[in-house]
């Protein structure tokens, strides 16, 4: 559905990079967007299909350890850049005419900026420069790329919401986009998002259900960028992008069931058992919080090893018939 069109977008090298004035306009607005300080204390879309333990320190807006680490770090650095890159060319799109970024308001980046002012983080005068730049259309309304819904405890931040054109007017999609590994990539051709991707984009999908925004989100799309390239990607993509129609009603019950979850922990101030059962496990080496579970996964680790060695006991060679 996107792909096509950003590939068609793309056969001219006029979207390689901004060059209007409403380009730069729109990359101003779009960086300002995704610098403003993200809520606390809620549960974000993206935490569903993480570890629970993972998702009820993040709320509780416990210190990440950072590492020190250029590879991790040169890791975010893409990663980050790939959303910008995308978003720039929905944009892109949306000039040309092939999709609508529908306008949403920018009251409650607004209400952040006056948060700011008041803890003095910024001066009246930043704040009206950074309101001006996010007032793109002039009216209190922008192009949707980056936009942030929160609904009581549960919120986080779309890509975009993008409606297709001849789509009924409220008819909007939740777009997420997603540098992966080459190897993911060509699982990913084979059998589509893992289902933890789904259950994070039909969150986001729920999360503007849910919100005062006057659209209806029936599907989601998951746009990942193999980031070896178009030449290592086994897809007849030019981009090296493939996508995902996620159905926001098929995966629903999923999300309410991983909230239910989270909100139970959260209510009862219990730490969830952890998840990792390896520290050798790149879901432990790569997690901020792994300092709080280094102990219980190494003892899960050795039971796990134990009982592999005690399987190794019982094996006897085979012996050849006579
Ligand atoms: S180290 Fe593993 S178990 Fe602990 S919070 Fe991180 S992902 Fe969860």
């Amino acid at each position: 559905m996107l792909v096509p069109i950003l590939e068609e977008l793309l056969e001219l090298d006029t979207s390689t990079g901004p060059s209007t004035p409403d380009d730069f306009r729109f990359m101003d607005m779009l960086i300002k967007a995704r610098a403003l300080p993200r809520r606390k204390g809620v549960f974000s879309p993206s935490m569903l299909g993480s570890c629970v333990r993972q998702a009820y320190f993040a709320k509780r807006d416990v210190d990440k350890h950072s590492a020190a680490n250029p590879q991790t770090h040169g890791y975010f650095l893409k990663g980050n850049f790939v959303h910008l890159q995308w978003q720039f060319a929905l944009w892109r799109a949306h000039v040309a005419g092939l999709i609508e970024l529908v306008p949403v308001p920018i009251e409650h980046e607004l209400e952040i900026l006056n948060e700011m002012v008041t803890a003095k983080v910024i001066t009246l005068r930043q704040a009206d420069q950074w309101a001006k730049a996010l007032d793109f259309n002039g009216d209190g309304m922008r192009p949707a790329v980056e936009v942030r819904v929160v609904n009581g405890d549960f919120g986080g931040t779309v890509d975009a919401l993008v409606r297709f054109i001849q789509a009924a007017k409220k008819s909007v999609a939740v777009v997420d986009f997603k540098g992966i590994n080459v190897i993911d990539f060509q699982r990913t051709i084979k059998r589509g998002a893992e289902p933890k991707y789904r259950v994070q984009l039909v969150g986001y999908g729920d999360n503007v259900n849910e919100s005062e925004l006057p659209y209806q989100v029936d599907f989601c799309l998951l746009v990942c960028e193999n980031k070896a390239g178009p030449t290592n990607s086994s897809s007849s993509s030019p981009l090296a992008l493939h996508e995902t129609k996620v159905d926001v009603v098929e995966h629903m019950p999923e999300v309410r069931r991983r909230l239910k979850t989270l909100r139970w922990y959260d209510s009862r101030d219990e730490v969830p058992p952890p998840e990792c059962v390896s520290t050798n496990h790149m879901m432990f080496q790569e997690c901020a919080f792994n300092r709080f579970c280094r102990e219980e996964v190494r003892a899960v680790q050795r039971e796990h090893e134990d009982r592999a060695k005690k399987r190794a006991r019982n094996w006897k060679p085979a012996r050849t018939q006579r």
